[in-house]
């Protein structure tokens, strides 16, 4: 089967392989995949920046159907459609798996990088960890919902943000164009959207910002201020150092920053700000098996609407191009049947 695998010089890219999986174990599924979208971490994978891993399929936005069910699985049956998410497996014991925290299991399974991930024609996961998809739910839309929605939606309920709040979303991009939906029509928050590029926020305005800013060369922090006395939490999305930074100078005292993208490096953090003002800090990784529950259940209700391409297998190389050059509205998904 056909399937988009890191390079051994790890340079960003992928190439298109021909791979034969090994037979499932006895807790693991089979799984034909339909449709797997692009991540911005696939391209993180696919540099090395979390560390090389050549020879790895990338692809944790998966979707598909379960053609083989291994002898102790009771949760899943052939033709199920389920998903292929980063978090794919936890040691099913530790205090962070037994606590609602699952996806900081020590030993956790990410799909897509210690394990085979969904960017292929089939992918083996671990039956447990594979999330049903409901069947009044588109499935492209569904593959954005399993990294990019639920992240987002989880990164949402980490801001702690409330009805009539304003929160900053930083990065309007795959993950950000998702985050202010679930604001306005979930959290019922207002939002500023911020980013770098100006058809990323005339994307965001159309999917419900109240305030669009863009901080190339401007100061959203100042802006925040002036316009609504400070956001109550802020949401970074961006792959941007400096993004992080002027998320902290948007926020009104006692607001919390919640870190979601994943560029290299460090964020500069006030001591003096955080302590008079009262500032939290938190990370958002992902989203547990159930908030990815309710985030499938919550886009089939029709709260969100996924911003979706589909795409060939044999074009991902230009969907990472397209991405790193800001050129993607929304995601780019592979279709398997193209
Ligand atoms: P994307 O490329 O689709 O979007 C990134 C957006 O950030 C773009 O719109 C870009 O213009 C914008 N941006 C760049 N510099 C900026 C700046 N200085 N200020 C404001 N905006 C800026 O990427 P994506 O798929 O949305 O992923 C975003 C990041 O989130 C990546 O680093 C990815 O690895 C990470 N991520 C984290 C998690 C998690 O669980 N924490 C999950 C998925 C993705
Ligand atoms: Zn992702
Ligand atoms: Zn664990």
């Amino acid at each position: 089967m056909r399937a988009a695998v890191v390079r051994d010089n790890s340079d960003g890219y992928v190439d298109i392989k021909d791979v034969t999986l090994r037979p499932i174990k006895n807790d693991e599924v089979l799984v034909k995949m339909e449709y797997c979208g692009l991540c911005h971490t696939d391209i993180h994978v696919a540099n090395g920046d979390f560390g090389e891993v050549p020879g790895r399929i990338i692809g944790h936005e998966g979707i598909g159907k379960v053609t083989e069910v291994g002898s102790e699985v009771t949760n899943l049956k052939i033709g199920d459609r389920v998903s292929i998410a980063w978090f794919a497996g936890g040691c099913g014991h530790c205090e962070y798996c037994v606590s609602g925290r699952e996806t900081l299991c020590r030993n956790v399974i990410n799909a897509g990088y210690n394990m085979d991930g969904g960017m292929a024609e089939e992918c083996i996961i671990k039956a447990n960890y594979a999330v049903k998809v409901p069947d009044n739910l588109d499935p492209v839309a569904a593959s954005s919902i399993t990294c990019a929605g639920v992240t987002t939606y989880k990164a949402l309920k980490t801001s702690n943000i409330r009805p009539g709040q304003w929160v900053a979303i930083y990065g309007c991009g795959g993950l950000g164009n998702l985050a202010i939906q679930w604001a306005k029509n979930v959290f019922k928050a207002h939002v500023l959207a911020v980013d770098i590029n100006d058809d990323k926020l005339v994307s965001a305005k159309k999917v419900g910002a109240d305030l669009t800013f863009n901080s190339k060369d401007a100061d959203s922090g100042k802006f925040a201020q002036e316009q609504f006395g400070g956001a109550h939490a802020a949401v970074v999305t961006a792959v941007s150092q400096i993004a992080f930074t002027q998320a902290v100078g948007s926020l009104r005292a006692g607001g919390k920053v919640v870190a979601v993208g994943l560029p290299k490096g460090d964020m500069a953090l006030s001591i003096v700000k955080t302590v008079l003002d009262g500032i939290e800090v938190a990370g958002s990784l992902v989203g547990t098996r159930q908030d990815l529950a309710e985030a499938f259940q919550l886009a089939a209700e029709g709260d969100i609407h996924p911003i979706v391409a589909t795409r060939k297998l044999d074009e991902v190389n230009d969907i990472i191009d397209e991405m790193k050059a800001g050129k993607i509205e929304g995601r780019m998904v592979v279709d398997f049947s193209k």
